[in-house]
């Protein structure tokens, strides 16, 4: 192994284990943003690693903005803001399937996939964390009824313009490094958009909902006021982390049939 492979790992461990040490990851969320990295490096190089980082740091830096107004959304979500393994496979599972596919057989539809799947993560990350500081509540896209803010399966116009504005950030970055064209930067836009609407449509109609028995709030956790909740809505076996990961999936698989056609 060369010299200069040997610093790139070692530049990636050193970003997980940094990630841990200050609690943007928990410990499995280290790992499997260690083995996320690796397999976007094996594909991409460090242009896919970029790219990968400008995701991984705005949203880290939005999660923490603000913290303090979102500390009572924490009712509704099943997990803090420390990444697990489970999330970090939601968000990087693609681009890392990606990345091997690219290393076991080059192709150009490889780097599309990877960056639909990171713009899709990045436009529902940013939608989520300045979604939840909106001034007006969310409409649920289910019942069209206005929802607490941070509720799965609604909509602000805030949100959706922080959506666009992540994914949009991804393709032009995407472009940049990968030296693509308009329709390949308005692809990955148009498709990383279409992903963090299909979040919200999954999390609306297949997301597993609860309700607390005691004090009867809606919520994503599986205990409140110190007693399990109740599934109201959904698949019990979907969580927000599958949402996720089947979103960005979806539309990486249809941004890969269009450039198929095309
Ligand atoms: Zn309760």
């Amino acid at each position: 192994m060369e010299i200069d492979q040997l610093l790139v790992i070692g530049f990636i461990a050193l970003f997980a284990a940094a990630s841990g040490y200050f609690q943007l990851l928990k410990p499995s969320g280290a790992i499997a943003a260690f083995l996320t990295g690796m397999s976007i490096w094996a594909g991409f190089g460090l242009k896919g690693l970029f790219l990968m980082g400008v995701f991984f740091l705005t949203s880290s830096l939005l999660s923490r903005y603000k913290s303090k107004v979102k500390e009572h959304l924490g009712e509704l979500h099943e997990k803090g803001s420390a990444r697990d393994w489970a999330q970090v496979a939601a968000n990087g599972g693609t681009a890392a399937i990606a990345g091997l596919a690219h290393f076991i057989s080059p192709d150009p539809l490889w780097i599309i996939v990877l960056a639909i799947s990171i713009a899709s993560a990045n436009a529902d990350t940013w939608a989520s964390e300045l979604g939840v500081l909106s001034r007006q509540q969310p409409v649920s896209i289910k019942s069209f009824k206005r929802v607490p803010r941070g509720t799965s399966g609604a909509i602000s116009g805030f949100g959706t313009a922080a959506s666009a504005a992540g994914s949009l950030l991804i393709a032009l970055t995407g472009g940049y490094l990968f030296d693509e064209g308009t329709s390949w930067i308005l692809s990955v836009f148009l498709f990383g958009v279409t992903g963090s609407f299909l979040d919200t449509l999954f999390g609306a109609y297949i997301q597993a909902g609860f309700k607390c028995v005691r004090c009867n709030l809606f919520t994503e956790k599986l205990t409140h006021c110190t007693l399990p909740t109740k599934q109201v809505s959904g698949f019990t076996w979907i969580n927000n982390d599958v949402v996720n990961f089947i979103s960005c999936l979806t539309a990486a698989i249809m941004g890969m049939a269009l450039y198929n056609i095309l």
